[in-house]
């Protein structure tokens, strides 16, 4: 999970890394306020999940609380890379001496951290990178050992950043050990006319693995966010939406994978997909075809799984109990197979639903399904 730049920077401020003072609103009014809080002038920035918002016209200086009403209005509502703009950050600006970019990811082929610094951060960063590359350190960092102040140093050293920075850099390494981040990015860390390093901008990105741990943040609060999507996560299912017609539930990742396959390869597109794991009770099965079902998009519903730990039966009945509970509008083809196969395949001959109809191969049942959504 990503968080916004307002999140990061709380994170960022609790564990001792100076930011500018600022505050998010959603209204433009507000924007106007916050401005005067400030002090009258205001970097109004739109908090979205993606980067490169200076270049896009989403971090921008207002010289008075009116500037600053008249750009946050601007700002709402505008799209950046396909985000929405819900809400803007004001922040009390800072004189900028000089930028400098510093981030540790995860390198998972490594299985260590990497430290990535350079001294010319902002927002040419990429083409620093991409031009001169030896202008950008990359130093390995073990996690067991972490950063402590020699090695921030030695980052510092490698990347030519002033030793004011060392401080930030075991701070940095701290917020990522803390709150169980996979990245941290600070771009820019500036200093500041005054000498202050501060962070100006920051991206986190959270380990969902850990996110018992992480309570604070709650579900996903991203705005820009599907509402199928968010509906099945809400329920516990990973669900993702694509662009054709055929609905696709499958248990595990593998078979759901080579059954978006298999729907393909007979001329129809996967209107999205339903991973409903190791559960299959009619519960998850009537939350599963709930969330499918509610797409306009879906003309029919492929449903394959491979009976392991839960057997087919139980699934068997799971449709039975969903198509009972919900209305059931659109074509369903099941395809059993696996454990109890043949109890299950005999539970939904004998529901005999006429929009419900079983095929035993998975290819049969792709084929089935993509006939029934391209004729529909
Ligand atoms: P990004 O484009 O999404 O990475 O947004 P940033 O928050 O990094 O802002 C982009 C650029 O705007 C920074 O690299 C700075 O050069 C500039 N900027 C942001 N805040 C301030 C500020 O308070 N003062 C000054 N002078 N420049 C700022
Ligand atoms: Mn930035």
């Amino acid at each position: 999970m990503d968080l916004y730049e307002h999140q990061a920077r709380q994170l960022f401020a609790e564990h001792g890394i100076v930011v500018p003072n600022a505050e998010v609103t959603d209204s433009a009014k507000e924007a106007r306020e916050i401005a005067r809080r400030l002090g009258g002038r205001a970097v109004v920035k739109a908090q979205v999940k993606t980067g490169g918002r200076g270049k896009a016209g989403g971090v921008k200086l207002a010289a008075d609380p009116a500037a600053a009403e008249l750009t946050a209005r601007q700002m709402l509502g505008m799209r950046i890379k396909g985000h929405m703009v819900g809400k803007v950050m004001l922040a009390q600006p800072v004189d900028i001496d000089r930028e400098f970019y510093v981030s540790y990811v995860l390198d998972r082929a490594a299985g260590r951290f990497l430290a990535i610094a350079s001294a010319e951060g902002g927002m040419e960063i990429e083409e620093v990178a991409a031009a001169r590359p030896e202008a950008v350190a990359r130093i390995p960092v073990d996690p067991a050992e972490g950063v402590t102040s020699a090695k921030a140093t030695e980052i510092a050293d490698a990347a030519g950043l002033p030793p004011q920075t060392v401080d930030v850099l075991v701070r940095l390494w701290q917020v990522l050990v803390r709150e169980d981040a996979l990245l941290v990015e600070v771009n820019p860390l500036v200093r500041t006319a005054r000498g202050d390093i501060v962070a100006l901008d920051g991206k986190v990105t959270l380990d969902d693995n850990a996110r018992f741990r992480q309570a604070r943040w709650g579900a996903d609060d991203d705005e820009d966010q599907d509402p199928l999507e968010a509906a099945a996560a809400a329920r516990g299912l990973t669900y993702v939406r694509l662009d054709g017609e055929v609905g696709v539930i499958g248990n595990g990742a593998g078979l759901v994978m080579s059954t978006l396959d298999a729907v393909a390869g007979c001329g129809a597109r996967p209107a999205d997909f339903l991973d409903i794991g190791g559960g299959a009770s009619a519960q998850v099965m009537a939350d599963g075809l709930t969330v499918i079902l509610s797409d306009p998009a879906v003309k029919s519903v492929l449903v394959n799984v491979f009976g392991g730990i839960t057997a087919c039966d139980a699934v068997a009945e799971g449709i039975v109990a969903a198509v009972d509970r919900i209305r059931l509008t659109k074509p369903l083809v099941v395809r059993l197979d696996g454990n109890s196969a043949a109890r299950g395949r005999a539970i939904l001959a004998e529901r005999a639903h006429p929009l419900v109809e079983q095929v035993t191969t998975m290819d049969g049942a792709a084929r089935r399904a993509a006939d029934l959504a391209t004729t529909a």
